[in-house]
């Protein structure tokens, strides 16, 4: 069996350094993730089985870079329910696409 990789505490979503910590409950009962924008901060629910883990950790950093980059206000006009809609179309095919395809992701990421 595979070891289980481990979630990075921090990630880079330019120009903000985003962290990361896992709780026993996040705020909205039935989430198993929260981004809190003011804070920079992710919080995952501990628990999860691995890809559950992951498609929550890259739903919530969706949501961190639509806010990043201003995806939110620009487009959704601060609307909430559009945002989490729209990261949860793309949380699942984005983390396929990368996952499906390393040598895409190899290319990507040379320097
Ligand atoms: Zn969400």
């Amino acid at each position: 069996m595979a070891k289980k990789a481990r979630c990075p505490k921090h990630s880079e979503i330019a120009p903000f350094d985003i962290a990361v910590e896992f709780v026993e409950v996040v705020g909205e009962e039935g989430d198993f993730g929260e981004y809190d924008h003011d804070k920079r901060l992710i919080r995952i629910q501990q628990g999860q089985t691995p890809a559950e883990e992951r498609d929550t950790v890259w739903h919530e950093h969706l949501h961190a870079l639509l806010r990043a980059c201003g995806v939110s206000d620009l487009f959704l006009g601060g609307d909430m329910e559009a945002e989490e809609r729209l990261v949860s179309v793309l949380t699942p095919h984005l983390l396929a696409l990368l996952r499906r395809n390393p040598a895409l992701v190899a290319y990507l990421m040379a320097k």
